[in-house]
């Protein structure tokens, strides 16, 4: 038996489940699109490797970027991911990104998510209170204030309201669905699964891959830490290019700039760039701050990385290379408000990083290509849609902190409509 649960009004084609639009991947992009594509009328399938709620989205912690400020808008923003970028982004997808960006978020709140006002100021004044009452922070690369919040743990918040909507429609949930094979068909695509039982088939007008990046199986096979959920394998990006979908940036991977070092309960973790936004910076091992520690996480990453080879690190009790992470900089009433889950993690493991710097060293986090997509997020093959962090173009070589959960969310919501769309002819 396989786990599909079809509607009575979604009639099987031939010995295969048909629908007009297929999802693969349940992190914030696929649950995006499946959402948007119901929305717009289409029977909607969401295939996902294990459960539902296993994805990298429902970890991201700091935060999601929108233009809200007023000495802000979608241009700067836009100049900010191309400059991050290197120039390497594609503009029109950056202009997409951007300009949709409110609306994005007024969308998420309209489906429960709610985002961190600004009711208390933190005693380090990074926070503006004139950008439409949210509480924003300037996160690296970034010119302006305005990363918005759920406290930190802000994946988890949308990926937790999507769900609940996709769950409460009409669509088709099948977990425990590993791609394996994408073809065409007469009436799309067909897409086949290994299941917890065996295998399973499934027809689609349309389909959209939004099955995330491949970081935790790069860690793994480079002998590293990594921030990644362990589905973060990479193989949909393979089946798509093995059906004809073209790929940019493959090897561009991007390196969290704080990945926790020590203890070693904390390794791995990614400490939320949100720390630096409320005042941490980064110390060598004589106290001395070596870079800007708000620059592009690419930057950063690097300069971290030439201080230890320079000799001027510290090592963690494990003996890693590390450099300190001054967090007692940070404000007892902006961490309350924006780490709170941070604080109780070190906390936790005997650390109090408002008292104490902490041991912080790259980890890594994310893949900054993938396959080619258009302003509607349809790859090179026709009727295949690719958003999230399966899809390239949108960061070029290098995303700043909080555009990867925007993305999702911007990109699903076209993926979605434009398969519904191309599902249902
Ligand atoms: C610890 C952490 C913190 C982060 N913090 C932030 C942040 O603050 N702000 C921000 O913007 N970004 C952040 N990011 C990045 C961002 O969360 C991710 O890049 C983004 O959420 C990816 O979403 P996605 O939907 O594309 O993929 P994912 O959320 O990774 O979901 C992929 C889905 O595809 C499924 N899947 C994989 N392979 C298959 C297969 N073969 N068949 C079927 N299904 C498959 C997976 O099980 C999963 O459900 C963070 C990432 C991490 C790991």
């Amino acid at each position: 038996m396989t786990e599909i649960r079809i509607c009575a009004s979604i009639p099987p084609m031939r010995d295969r489940a048909s629908f007009d639009v297929l999802v693969i991947g349940s992190g914030a992009a696929g649950l995006a699109a499946a959402v948007s594509a119901e929305r717009a009328g289409a029977s909607v399938a969401l295939a996902t490797k294990t459960t539902l709620q296993a994805c990298n989205s429902a970890k991201a912690q700091g935060g999601i970027q929108a233009a809200f400020g007023d000495d802000d808008s979608p241009e700067i923003h836009a100049e900010d991911v191309m400059r991050s970028s290197h120039e390497t982004a594609n503009p029109r997808l950056v202009e997409v990104l951007t300009s949709e960006a409110p609306s994005a978020i007024h969308w998420l709140e309209e489906l429960g998510v709610e985002f961190t006002r600004q009711g208390s100021a933190g005693a380090n004044g990074q926070a503006h209170s004139r950008a439409g009452g949210y509480r924003v922070a300037r996160c690296g690369g970034a010119t302006r204030h305005r990363l918005l919040q759920v406290g930190d743990r802000t994946g988890h918040a949308i990926t937790k309201a999507l769900r609940e909507r996709y769950e409460g429609g009409h669509g088709v949930e099948l977990p425990h669905h590993a791609l394996r094979v994408l073809a065409p068909s007469d009436g799309g695509w067909v897409a086949s699964f290994d299941t917890k039982d065996g295998s399973a088939d499934v027809e689609a007008g349309a389909v959209v891959l939004a099955a995330g990046g491949r970081c935790f199986a790069e860690a793994g096979e480079r002998g590293e830490l990594s921030t990644n959920h362990p589905n973060a394998t990479g193989e949909v990006t393979r089946i798509a290019m093995a059906a004809g979908a073209e790929t940019r940036d493959l090897d561009a991977l991007q390196y969290h700039p704080n990945g926790g070092a020590w203890p070693s309960t904390m390794q791995g973790y990614s400490i939320p760039e949100t720390t630096r936004a409320y005042g941490a910076v980064l110390r060598n091992a004589a106290g001395e701050e070596f870079t800007d520690s708000l620059g592009p996480r690419d930057a950063v990453s690097a300069a971290i990385v030439a201080e230890v080879e320079k000799g001027k690190g510290v090592e963690t009790p494990d003996r890693r290379p590390a450099v300190w992470l001054d967090t007692t900089r940070i404000s007892p009433e902006d961490a309350e408000i924006s780490l709170p889950y941070m604080l109780r993690r070190y906390r936790g493991a005997g650390i109090d990083p408002l008292a104490e710097p902490i041991y912080t060293y790259p980890v890594l986090h994310y893949q900054n290509g993938g396959l080619v997509i258009d302003e509607h997020a349809e790859t090179t093959l026709e009727g295949v849609f690719a958003c999230g962090e399966i899809a390239g173009g949108t960061h070029g070589r290098n995303r700043m902190m909080g555009n990867s959960l925007l993305e999702c969310t911007v990109f699903g919501r076209r993926a979605g409509k434009a398969a519904a769309e191309r599902g249902r002819s």
